[in-house]
């Protein structure tokens, strides 16, 4: 299997619901936050988030936020949604996912790492042997480094761009 398949690809994490979750066998989800939890820099959630991670909790899913993003940025939105948080994540190096995997006393079999990109999370989350969950980008970033990156995604993973226009 590519380091950069995802286990499965879903619109957005409203997406995961208690039939998924039972699929794959997760109980922990370790969240990306710019554009899988909220628009890039946002400082609120995006809408359903909230209600969201209520049914989660009320499923016993265990969640931690895990970004590459500043504590400056991840702090403030994580607290606000009730979530403990890894910033500074370095993903798709592992050492954030590993400290968030330690926070939740989770092992690996059962958790999953959530996120937009490739080449961070899932590519990280695969290194590190958990499952991960490929959601489609809130919002397409603009700057060229974005449009660059997206486009080499392509190489490695078909986004299939089509299922965002079913909802
Ligand atoms: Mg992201």
């Amino acid at each position: 299997m590519s380091a950069f398949a995802p286990t499965v690809s879903i619109n957005s994490v409203l997406d995961i619901d208690e039939k998924l979750l039972d699929t794959y066998g997760i109980k922990v989800l370790l969240l990306d936050l710019d554009n899988t939890l909220s628009l890039h820099g946002s400082p609120m959630a995006e809408k359903g988030i909230f209600e969201w991670l209520s049914k989660m909790k009320s499923l016993d899913i265990k969640m931690i936020v895990i970004s590459n993003n500043t504590n400056k940025r991840v702090k403030p939105l994580a607290e606000a949604l009730g979530l403990d948080y890894v910033a500074n994540g370095w993903k798709p190096f592992t050492f954030g996912i590993t400290r968030g995997l330690k926070r939740l006393n989770a092992d690996k079999k059962h958790s999953a790492m959530v996120g937009d990109q490739l080449f961070t999370d899932i590519l990280g989350g695969n290194i590190k042997g958990v499952k991960t969950i490929l959601v489609e980008p809130f919002h397409i970033e603009k700057g060229w480094l974005f449009v660059a990156k997206r486009g080499l995604e392509r190489l490695f993973f078909k986004r299939d761009y089509s299922k965002l226009n079913n909802k």
